[in-house]
């Protein structure tokens, strides 16, 4: 700056040095024009030195101060008067003959003759500037030349060679400063004393935006900023009382209208102020942003959790911030600053590794001294506090100092174990999971789609299922690791997953990238991903797939088993039906109910081996098929082959030969089935079926119905039998007295509601013991039997004919009046009179019997009291002689008494 100034102050001396001088030329010349123009028009050469004695004096005194050459010069170049430079000869215009082709090389001579013409013709002044060599050097030369008469001009040579060079001179100064000034990054500038700019450098444009022509016309404070203009004024002003370099700052505005911090430095030159101005706005702004950075950071220690300590281990000397002492509980004035205090509350252990620590420190193990040590909190409990020091040495001082920041981090170290736990639990969880579980990021393009997914974990189920281990899955793609993902749609429901957040459940067959797995997967979004758990469940597949087809044959088991059942119950049913059938004859009629729903789509009969023994016959049929084929409705027992054999015999359309004779009629391509109905042993009859086909089940289920029928009819067989007997006398076949008794209560009770009356006949074979004594008991029983055919032949189906013991017979007939009564006893004693009975190949003799008639309600109230009026007559009979008919009588009562 200095040199600048220095250079602007030597430049401008220079530059008023050449004005001064061009001003004194300029003088000169005007007067010597004056001059011309007073001498003119010059008459003649005579006259001219006429004129120039007239002023000679003067004349000579203004030519002899003149530094320039002056000769006169005729129209051919010839010179008559040579005043040298500055002479301080008085003999001024020497007398002289010359030719200028003798001073001037041939191009100047021309040039000059040709002025000269040309100021002869026009008499107007020729000024023109030459360059010549003169004694070796280089001159440059003024040539003024006026017309003085009509072939002679007076010329005025002015060297100018030194004025030239100093023009030239000043050309390279400007254009350096104009350099500087354009080079500067500081704004440079020039003003006048009135405050307007007269010169601005190109760094005015650049940082402020301004041209000079945008400035020159406003005062330079019009552009201060309002706050700044009273201290810039002041400035200004001691600027232009003292003379000297003034700094000052202000904000100045910008084209933009923004304002810049500049920090001025001017100095008054010549009238004018020579100032430059740098922009300091961004060191200002980040001065201010520093001093708020520091009050900003004294307050965040102020408000910090974290606690600061100060050590100075030149005197020993220990601070703790108050948030130190917080960090354990205490308040500022509960806990000393010292370092017994800080043993007291550290573990020992970790004192002991923090004195480590500083020896590894200071032997430059390592580089830093950041621990965690664990103190006692005022409460008992520990605090992990993280501490971080540094080592300080004052240059100055040489004092050493240990700075720490001091960071709870307990709830961090909590948080950390419980993190860890979490994840070692997590990592348990993946590690021993017989479930294949993967975790995905999605992988976006710019327009914000889900494009693949990358591994974020995959556990060792999952490895072994893809077929990589984790550490090669992670960071990998989806797709390029598995693009079967894309062909089979899981793709794009992970995608869907992840954009919807809904879980997704699903069971799929994989077979792509060398797996062929059926799976069962879970995808559930996590984070701008989703996690995936998936199982093998091929054998489960199978195994189902296996069930299943169990299952069917179970079904149809179970079918069959429905169908076993139903034929149970209905086998059952009839079981219970022929059960209680009363009568044989009532369950012959309903079998063929009760057995076509068990042989549906069969035909069948039940044939029964007759009393003789000697033939089969027909009891029942049912189904249609025996319409088409008839059966013998009897045959010979020997035409059945089951018969003969005691077994069953089936019989298809293949081995018609082994068909049974009943069986002719049946159609060729039936299959007949016989089977022996067998009870104790003993063959019942025959239990007949004929069928398209007959099954294994039906069979079964045929047997099994020919012992139930066989049973119960057995059964029924054995019933009426013991009935039979449990009723009748089985020497007679007459009913015994017991049922006579039972029947005759009924019968009385009957009578008495319908008001009939019933007759009672006593009947007693006259000498019968006789008789057994002289034919045998053997023969008597013949007779016996004889009456009782006889006694069952001569009633009605509603009579009751019975033996009353020995041979005594009684006759109950309901509804007889006492006459037919009579009548049918005299009928009975004539029969038994005639009764012949064959006894060893010969006819027994004749018998008669003698019988008493009763009736009821004539001769008693009761059955008992009736049947014993009818003993009291017969009884009378046997008195009055044997072989008649005594009917009841009130006069018999006293006569009667026991009899034999
Ligand atoms: P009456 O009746 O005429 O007075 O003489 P009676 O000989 O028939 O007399 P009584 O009634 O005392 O004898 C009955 C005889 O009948 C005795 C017995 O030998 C015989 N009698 C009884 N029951 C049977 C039997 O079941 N078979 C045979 N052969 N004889 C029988
Ligand atoms: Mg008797
Ligand atoms: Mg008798």
């Amino acid at each position: 700056m200095d040199d600048l100034t220095g250079l602007v102050q030597q430049l401008q001396a220079e530059n008023a040095r050449l004005q001064q001088q061009v001003a004194t030329l300029r003088q000169v010349n005007q007067s010597l024009q004056a001059e011309l123009e007073r001498s003119q028009p010059p008459p003649n050469l005579h006259q001219i030195e006429t004129d120039l004695s007239d002023s000679e004096a003067t004349n000579q005194a203004i030519l002899r101060a003149m530094p320039d050459l002056l000769m006169r010069i005729g129209r051919d170049g010839t010179c008559f008067n040579f005043l040298p430079p500055s002479s301080d000869d008085s003999s001024v215009f020497l007398p002289v003959e010359h030719h200028l082709a003798e001073i001037l090389p041939p191009d100047l001579l021309a040039n000059q003759l040709r002025h000269i013409e040309q100021a002869l013709t026009t008499g107007a002044l020729q000024v023109w500037e030459q360059q010549l060599v003169k004694q070796g050097q280089l001159c440059h030369e003024e040539v003024r030349l006026v017309p003085c008469s009509s072939d002679e001009c007076l010329v005025i040579v002015r060297d100018i060679t030194q004025r030239q060079q100093m023009a030239l001179e000043l050309e390279v100064k400007i254009e350096e400063l104009d350099r500087f000034f354009s080079m500067s990054v500081d704004l440079l500038c020039i003003a006048d004393t009135d405050g307007y700019f007269r010169r601005l450098n190109s760094a005015w444009e650049k940082t402020l935006g301004y041209r000079l022509a945008d400035l020159e016309n406003t005062p330079f404070i019009s552009y201060v900023h309002l706050d700044d203009v009273a201290a810039t004024i002041e400035a200004v002003s001691a600027l232009a009382n003292h003379q000297e370099i003034v700094s000052f700052t202000n904000r100045y505005r910008c084209l933009d209208g923004t304002y810049r911090w500049l920090e001025w430095r001017a100095v008054p030159m010549d009238g004018l102020i020579y100032a430059v101005a740098r922009d300091v706005t961004d060191s200002r702004e980040m001065t201010l942003q520093l001093q708020t950075t520091k009050e900003q950071l004294e307050l965040v220690l102020e408000a910090s959790s974290e606690g600061f300590s100060d050590w100075n281990l030149t005197t020993d000397e220990i601070y703790f911030s108050p948030q130190w002492k917080a960090l354990l509980g205490y308040a500022d004035h509960e806990l000393e600053n010292s370092i017994e205090m800080l043993n007291s509350t550290v573990f020992e252990e970790d004192r002991l590794a923090g004195l480590q620590l500083v020896d590894d420190y200071n032997s430059g193990k390592v580089d830093t001294l950041s621990t965690v040590y664990r103190h006692r909190h005022k409460d008992g409990s520990t605090v992990h506090i993280f501490t971080r020091m540094i080592h300080l040495k004052d240059a100055e001082s040489q004092v050493v100092r240990m700075v720490g920041s001091h960071l709870d981090i307990t709830a961090t170290i909590d948080m950390q174990q419980a993190l860890q736990t979490s994840e070692m639990q997590l990592s348990g969880v993946l590690n021993s999971s017989i479930d294949g579980i993967m975790a995905f990021q999605a992988v976006r393009n710019d327009s914000d789609a889900i494009v693949d997914f990358e591994w974020l974990l995959s556990n060792p189920s999952a490895c072994a299922v893809v077929g990589h281990t984790a550490e090669y899955l992670v960071g990998k793609r989806l797709l390029d690791e598995l693009p079967g993902n894309k062909t089979d749609g899981l793709f794009d429901l992970y995608v869907q997953v992840v954009e919807t957040g809904e879980p997704v459940e699903r069971q799929f067959h994989y077979s792509h990238d060398g797996i062929d797995t059926w799976f069962e997967a879970i995808a559930v979004k996590l984070g701008d991903g989703f996690a995936v758990t998936f199982r093998d469940i091929t054998a489960l597949k199978q195994s189902r797939q296996v069930l299943q087809e169990v299952n069917q044959q179970l079904e149809s088991r179970v079918d069959e088993l429905k169908q076993r059942n139903d034929e149970m119950q209905r086998l059952g049913e009839m079981s219970d039906f022929l059960q209680a059938c009363l009568t044989v004859d009532e369950a012959y009629q309903a079998l063929g109910t009760l057995l076509a729903p068990l042989f549906v789509g069969s035909s069948g009969a039940i044939f029964m081996l007759n009393s003789s023994r000697d033939r089969m016959e027909i009891v029942t049929t049912w189904g249609p098929e025996l319409d088409s084929q008839p059966v013998f409705s009897s045959f010979s027992p020997s035409d059945c082959w089951a018969l003969r054999r005691g077994r069953s015999h089936q019989v298809g359309p293949n081995s018609l030969g082994l068909r049974c004779h009943h069986a002719e009629a049946a159609a060729v391509d039936s299959t007949t089935l016989c089977l022996p109905l067998l009870a104790q042993g003993e063959t019942l009859g025959l239990f007949y079926l004929s069928a398209r086909e007959i099954k294994q089940p039906t069979q079964q289920l045929a047997r099994a119905v020919a012992e139930q029928v066989a049973l119960a009819l057995a059964n029924l067989h054995l019933r009426e039998t013991l009935q039979y007997q449990s009723m009748h006398d089985p020497l007679t076949g007459l009913y015994n007295r017991r049922y006579l008794e039972e029947t005759l209560t009924q019968e009385i009770e009957r009578a008495q509601r319908q008001h009939h009356p019933i007759g009672v006949i006593m009947l007693d074979i006259d000498h019968f013991k006789r008789f057994n004594d002289v034919h045998g008991h053997a023969a008597g029983d013949r007779v016996l039997e004889a009456v009782g055919q006889l006694l069952r032949g001569s009633v009605r189906g509603s009579d009751i004919a019975c033996r009353y013991g020995g041979e005594e017979m009684t006759l109950v007939l309901p509804e007889a009046p006492p006459d037919i009564i009579l009548a049918r006893a005299e009928a009975i004693r004539h029969a038994i009179g005639q009764l012949r009975v064959n006894y060893n190949g010969m006819t027994l003799e004749l018998l008669s019997a003698s019988l008493g008639v009763a009736s009821f309600p004539a001769h008693g109230a009761t059955g008992i009291d009736v049947v014993k009026a009818a003993d009291v007559a017969l009884y009378q009979a046997k008195i009055r002689g044997r072989n008649q008919v005594v009917v009841y009588s009130a006069c018999h009562e006293s006569s009667s008494g026991p009899r034999a």
